[in-house]
């Protein structure tokens, strides 16, 4: 019997979202919506454009737990699809969209006999609308909230953005940054460079700001904030960013210190799909700064959910428990 885990990267979209372009018209668009092809598989549409090809765990409690029971998960943490989110929106729309969704993610958990915990989601274009959707959502029973890492051009250092961060740590809330809105434009349609290249770097971006932009020499330090995929590019390159700090002037932004200072304001989840960038992972961020994250269940998400971690031999059966499930019981005080 493998060890349980807490995964704490999944995606859920609601078998019954409601129908946003009718409500909002397309011009606050495009909004997602799911084919259910009742055959246990179905299709993310964009607007009238296929997005994802899916399966019925992503809307349906009782598939969903039938997986976690198969991989051996205790328990799983489900946020919103980035395509959710409705940044570009209004944001009055925005946060009826936040609002919506996030009664519908905590329905499907209130169907998984307490095995699916949900993040919120806020309309971060409004930091006033997203510390009251914040507030809200905490109160009804989420765990704490996923948000993009940047809203256009406004990245993590954002005023609004540090001031909902601000407002997380009052309440209590752990925050799950995801990236979303990928940089590259046109170069981006092949190959789906949009995740493998792009994800990787918006994620990176969104920890840069943070440190450069003085984010976390502003917020306070129980602060509980986590970025998905492993950090993206950033534990890998952290050398290049910190040599550039001390070699010149014009890299450091009004951070106080170099960029490798701020490696305890943050956790980073375990979704890198490789033994030895687990280790790398593990080696700069510290065993207690990582958890269990899948992905799941899209395509690209972990097939056998928490397997890297179960089977990385050198990691210690302390630090192998903390990375399966005791850091995410703290994370997210799942008590
Ligand atoms: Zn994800």
């Amino acid at each position: 019997m493998t060890s349980p885990c807490i995964d704490i990267h999944s995606h859920f979209f609601p078998a019954q979202a409601p129908n946003f372009a009718q409500k909002f018209g397309e011009q606050s668009g495009p909004w997602v919506t799911l084919q259910d092809h009742g055959d246990g598989t179905g299709m993310m549409l964009l607007g009238d454009k296929p997005f994802r090809p899916v399966h019925s765990a992503l809307w349906d409690a009782k598939a969903r737990v039938k997986e976690l029971d198969d991989n051996n998960v205790a328990t799983q943490i489900v946020c919103a699809t980035p395509v959710m989110f409705a940044y570009d929106a209004p944001a009055e729309q925005a946060a009826y969209v936040a609002s919506t969704y996030n009664d519908l993610a905590l329905a499907m958990c209130a169907d998984s006999g307490g095995r699916l915990k949900a993040l919120a989601q806020v309309p971060l274009q409004d930091a006033d609308l997203s510390c009251k959707e914040l507030t809200r959502a905490m109160r009804a029973g989420c765990v704490g909230v996923q948000i993009g890492n940047h809203v256009g051009p406004r990245e993590m250092d954002d005023e609004g953005t540090i001031r909902f961060l601000a407002h997380c740590a009052a309440e209590g809330a752990a925050v799950l940054v995801h990236p979303w809105d990928m940089l590259g434009g046109e170069r981006l349609k092949r190959w789906m460079s949009a995740w493998t290249v792009a994800m990787p770097a918006e994620t990176q971006f969104g920890i840069m700001a943070m440190i450069l932009g003085g984010a976390f020499d502003q917020l306070p330090t129980d602060l509980r904030i986590c970025f998905a995929h492993g950090g993206g590019g950033f534990p890998y390159l952290l050398g290049r960013l910190e040599n550039a700090w001390h070699r010149r002037d014009i890299v450091r932004g009004v951070s106080k210190h170099p960029p490798s200072h701020y490696l305890n304001r943050f956790s980073v989840d375990s979704a890198v799909f490789d033994p030895r960038a687990l280790r790398l992972l593990i080696d700069t961020m510290g065993a207690g700064h990582v958890m269990v994250g899948s992905d799941a269940p899209f395509p690209l998400g972990e097939e056998h959910i928490g397997d890297l971690v179960r089977n990385q031999p050198e990691v210690s059966p302390t630090d192998r428990a903390a990375i399966l499930r005791d850091n995410a019981n703290s994370f997210f005080r799942l008590g």
